[in-house]
């Protein structure tokens, strides 16, 4: 690949840009940014890296905030806002495969060294236009290589988050992983144990968004040994079952985290590895227990029934079904939804003080009937007026307090 002659920068970042080097501190694009648009996609995102040191930094910009100062990142905000990574050159000092201690005042060259892979130490000066490539990058993104910069093994060791850098990487751009990587990788793998669970699960995450098939960023994760390690509830599904495939790829550019519940034979326990949030894995653990009982489409009144007993999940469920190519639930839900039908206590045309009203008691007594009432309103919605459930509360009350048979309960006669 010969560089073209310039790259389109935003102004914002140009203008930061200058201010730093009318100051005396050289600065250059470096990183996504700069490897994006070299292989023809947009990405505005352009990171800056200087040689200014943060405090250098945040005397110059009126407005900055520091968003990883000890590794040297500040954001400065633009004329609306908009934050621009900054990063003063830097050098690893000494590496535990987590966390870094770095050193600040070194060369362009030491900081495109310490970055992870050559397709990503390409430097662009946004002002004079030059471009440097000492690992040749360039090279790499022809050849379509996921390359560590220097002894893969070395690299690896000092942070093992770069085995799913490699992994998320290689399935974004579809390249494949430069063999020595690739087996150093494969040999750091046990090194995965110790990160934070938040690291790697944003590397999990943004790895399936981005894929540009994500049943093979799965399968690169369980190829390299990672899934073992932090997803083992997701192995071992793809020999038996190809049509999986189809619904990961269908749902994990949509939405990673369900695609990631469907993969999973316990989703409890793989969204709390991954300190994923309460209400994540709330939907994993519905979506789980209401999986094996779909409705059928057909049946309007089988649709209200379980969607008045799904509640929250509806939708997920709705997008799993879809993605295995039905359609027909969703529409069904859509039409439940469009005629407003009662699926929860709260749409009865009644509530607990008309019951009370009516001298049903309290508490237990008026929970009951009202589930009783909703039981016949999702079985025909039509009697969903004040009148018609007030008469068959006072039905309900009076054949409770009779006793009926239990198959009775609940069930009016009409
Ligand atoms: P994306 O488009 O996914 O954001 P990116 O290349 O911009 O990809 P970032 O995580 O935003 O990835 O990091 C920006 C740059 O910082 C990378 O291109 C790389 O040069 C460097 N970098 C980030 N994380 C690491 C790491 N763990 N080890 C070495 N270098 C890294
Ligand atoms: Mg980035």
């Amino acid at each position: 690949m010969s560089f073209p002659a310039r790259l389109e920068i935003p102004d914002e970042v140009i203008r930061i840009a200058r201010k730093l080097e009318a100051a005396g501190f050289e600065t250059w694009c470096v990183g996504g940014a700069v490897r994006d648009n070299l292989l023809g996609h947009a990405n505005k995102d352009f990171d800056l890296a200087t040689a200014a040191t943060p405090p250098q930094v945040r005397q110059l910009f009126k407005r900055t905030v520091p968003i990883g100062i000890e590794h040297g990142t500040v954001a400065v905000l633009d004329r609306k806002r908009q934050p621009h990574e900054v990063t003063t050159f830097r050098r690893d000092v000494t590496t535990d495969g987590r966390h870094a201690l770095v050193e600040f005042g070194v060369s362009l060259e030491e900081d495109l060294a310490r970055r992870d892979f050559t397709i990503n130490a390409i430097a662009y000066h946004p002002l004079n236009h030059e471009w440097r490539d000492p690992f040749d990058g360039a090279a790499d993104l022809d050849a379509r290589l996921i390359h560590a910069v220097g002894e893969p093994a070395d690299r690896f060791r000092e942070d093992y988050l770069r085995i799913l850098r490699a992994l998320r990487f290689a399935a974004k751009f579809d390249f494949t992983i430069e063999p020595n990587t690739r087996d150093a990788a494969a040999a750091a793998v046990p090194g995965l144990e110790g990160l934070s669970a938040e690291r790697v699960r944003e590397e999990w995450f943004r790895g399936l968004a981005g894929a540009q098939q994500p049943s093979a960023f799965v399968r690169l994760w369980e190829e390299m040994g990672a899934l073992a390690i932090w997803l083992p509830e997701l192995r071992g599904r793809q020999p038996t079952e190809p049509d999986q495939w189809t619904v990961v790829d269908r749902l994990g550019s949509s939405d990673a985290l369900l695609a990631t519940v469907y993969l999973s034979s316990d989703p409890e326990a793989t969204l709390t590895r991954l300190k994923c949030s309460n209400a994540d894995v709330e939907r994993g653990r519905a979506v789980k227990r209401f999986r094996s009982s779909m409705p059928e489409p057909e049946s309007a009144m089988e649709v209200r029934r379980w969607m008045s007993r799904v509640g929250d999940a509806v939708d997920d469920l709705v997008a799993l079904s879809a993605s295995a190519g039905g359609s027909e639930l969703g529409e069904a839900v859509r039409k439940v939804r469009a005629s407003g039908a009662p699926l929860a206590v709260a749409e009865l045309a009644v509530n607990g003080s008309d019951l009370m009203a009516l001298g049903i008691g309290e508490g237990p007594a008026i929970g009951r009937v009202l589930r009783q009432l909703l039981d016949a309103a999702i079985e025909d919605p039509t009697v969903n007026t004040r009148d018609l459930l007030l008469k068959r509360a006072a039905d309900l009350a009076t054949s409770t307090s009779r006793s009926p048979p239990p198959d009775r309960e609940g069930r009016g006669a009409e």
